[in-house]
């Protein structure tokens, strides 16, 4: 066997989906589901594979609490609601009840038909198309790891206790949400997996917990054995396996740097986000679940610019009536005074699927029954939730956006459920504020091209740069295989943007980015340069932008957004952002 130390370097791209750089020892993690010995039983022992079952589950249950119990503490409350799912599928009655039959009616160890049964979900969940359904595999298989390792009488599912005492990066085919969580954070420092996207669970996971990850390396190298030595560039979405000295040293550098810079913006938490020329930008931050809130509060965000309904609506159907979605919006409004919250109503559809409502499969989801179509297709709970809203609006200052609109129409219509909301509050007699405002998602290219008629039906719009690159270069924002094609910076994504903001502006209204772009560091400069009003950010970029900002002038960025024009690639753009950036804020772009 060839020594670690003898290996070259070799570097392997994927996408980056937890910023930080870290470094160690690797560990490569074999997570298959292992399938168990296919043994008979007497029918007298029926019974008492049954009741084995009964404390599987039992003990499988307490392990995912304590599991919940621990990403809670840390401060990962977002993440512990994927917890929530895998206890309704540990006890999915269907599941058990099939896996009973098999064991009364084949004689087949308990064990087995557990295994049989949930191979069969997870094989043909991962032949559906839908990315959405294909994780929900992976949930399936992490639960079913760990039942089957408590009918061994193991605790097989735990992946501390399989790693080596030095481990402090991981490389893995795939990782569970919870063998993440289940990682002693005291040894893993990052992780690196071949499968995955932006939007898997795993991916929101390392973010929580702030360890660097790569996710769709896609293989890792044949010769590439536990024991190397490897970086997480999370930023870069790169793994270096057998690093130089000199690589290495660059980067223990780097992160040292990116330190030493992290911890002295404490002191900009409570500062405005203004320009060194004195333009002020609201900064806010984007939302999926409410237990983020604090987390948001903490890093100084001036309100939430987005808050995705959808997220909390899929996860338990009790959440949907119109009581508990009242109390989740007035939770927000009253959490985010004296700013506010932007709710944007429901954007079901693409990757975020809701099995009951799919009766019939869709063809191509991105481009399907999504967003405000299925609102309006289902006016009785799109009233429910504009309601809720309403309701909120009484204790805060609430604002509401429809998101994937693409045609004129969907913008009134929209605003007449709205009103048709509003009148029955009011002959209801429940308070809401009357004046509530109305922006409009622009994140499809049809709606830049009318974007001066949605202009005059809402007081803001808001650009979705994630699906806006997506409808305008054609390329899916889930599939890995075409990543290298999904540009930020591709002149005509910057060019229906710029359309954008100047449209909501000649029709006196702000303008707002809420996509991902808007935490890019490289595209800061380019949204001062353009005049953007509003920026909402995850949170853990919420003090770098408004550093960065702090640091830029508007008249230096109006000049490069004209220089940007003569660009025809994505790379060029980027290259001249990177290294207009550099001039101002240098420590952030490693
Ligand atoms: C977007 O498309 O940029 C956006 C913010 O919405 P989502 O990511 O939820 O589609
Ligand atoms: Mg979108």
């Amino acid at each position: 066997m060839t020594s670690a130390a003898s290996k070259p370097e070799t570097r392997i791209q994927g996408i980056g989906v937890s910023p930080g750089i870290s470094w160690g020892l690797v560990e490569i993690l074999s997570t298959a589901l292992e399938e168990p010995e296919e043994a008979s039983i007497e029918r007298s022992e029926v019974e008492s594979e049954i009741n084995r079952l009964s404390l599987a589950l039992v003990a499988t249950r307490e392990q995912i609490s304590e599991l919940q119990k621990e990403i809670i503490s840390e401060d990962a409350e977002n993440s512990a609601a994927i917890f929530d799912a895998h206890l309704l599928l540990l006890e999915d009655a269907t599941v058990l009840k099939e896996v009973q039959k098999i064991t009364e009616s084949e004689l087949k160890t308990i064990d087995w038909a557990y295994f049989s049964v949930v191979k069969r979900y997870i094989d043909s969940l991962r032949k559906i198309a839908d990315p959405y359904l294909r994780e929900r595999a992976v949930d399936i298989e992490d639960v079913a790891k760990r039942v089957l390792g408590n009918l061994r009488r193991t605790t097989h599912g735990a992946v501390p206790g399989q790693l080596n005492a030095q481990t402090n990066i991981v490389l893995s085919h795939d990782l569970t949400p919870s063998d993440t969580v289940s990682m002693d954070r005291s040894k893993v420092r990052g992780f690196a997996t071949e499968a995955g996207s932006q939007t898997s669970h795993t991916a929101i996971m390392a973010r929580s917990l702030n360890i660097a990850a790569v996710v769709a390396i896609h293989k890792i190298p044949e010769g590439c054995s536990t024991g190397d030595t490897a970086i997480v560039d999370g930023h870069h979405g790169l793994v270096i396996l057998n690093p130089s000295p000199e690589t290495l040293a660059d980067y223990k550098a780097l992160a040292e740097k990116e330190k030493l810079v992290v911890s002295g913006l404490d002191n900009i938490k409570d500062a405005p986000t203004e320009t060194s020329d004195g333009v002020t930008i609201t900064l806010s931050a984007n939302i999926e679940f409410l237990q983020e809130l604090s987390s948001v509060a903490d890093q100084g965000a001036e309100g939430i610019g987005l808050y995705r309904t959808e997220f909390f609506y899929l996860s338990n159907q009790e959440l949907r009536s119109e009581e508990n979605q009242t109390a989740n919006y007035r939770e927000v409004a009253e959490a985010t005074a004296p700013h506010g919250v932007i709710i944007r109503t429901l954007d079901i559809g693409g990757d975020k699927m809701c099995p009951e409502l799919y009766t019939v499969p869709e063809p191509n989801p991105f481009l399907g029954w999504r967003g405000i179509r299925l609102s309006l297709d289902r006016p009785a709970d799109f009233r429910i939730q504009l309601r809720s809203i309403l309701k909120a609006s009484a204790v805060g200052k609430v604002r509401v956006m429809f998101p994937f609109i693409s045609t004129l129409e969907e913008v009134q219509r929209s605003k007449q459920h709205l009103e048709a909301a509003k009148t029955e509050l009011r002959d209801q007699g429940i308070p809401f504020d009357e004046e509530i405002e109305v922006g409009a998602m622009i994140e499809i290219p049809s709606a830049v091209m009318i974007a001066d008629h949605i202009a005059r039906e809402v007081d803001f719009l808001s650009i979705g740069t994630n699906d806006l690159i997506q409808y305008t270069t054609a390329v899916d924002r889930v599939n890995d295989r075409v990543a290298g094609l999904y540009q930020p910076t591709h002149p005509a994504v910057i060019a229906l943007i710029r359309e954008t903001v100047e449209a909501a502006h000649r029709n006196n209204i702000w303008c707002g980015i809420c996509g991902e772009a808007a935490s890019d560091l490289r595209m800061t400069p380019i949204w001062v340069g353009l005049g953007v009003d509003e920026l909402s950010v995850g949170s853990a970029q919420l003090l770098k932008i408004r550093h960065a900002i702090s640091k830029l002038d508007s008249e230096s960025c109006g000049k490069l957004v004209e220089e940007l024009r003569a660009h025809g690639t994505a790379g060029e753009i980027e290259r001249h952002c990177i290294n207009f950036a550099k001039e101002f804020y240098p420590e952030f772009l490693i």
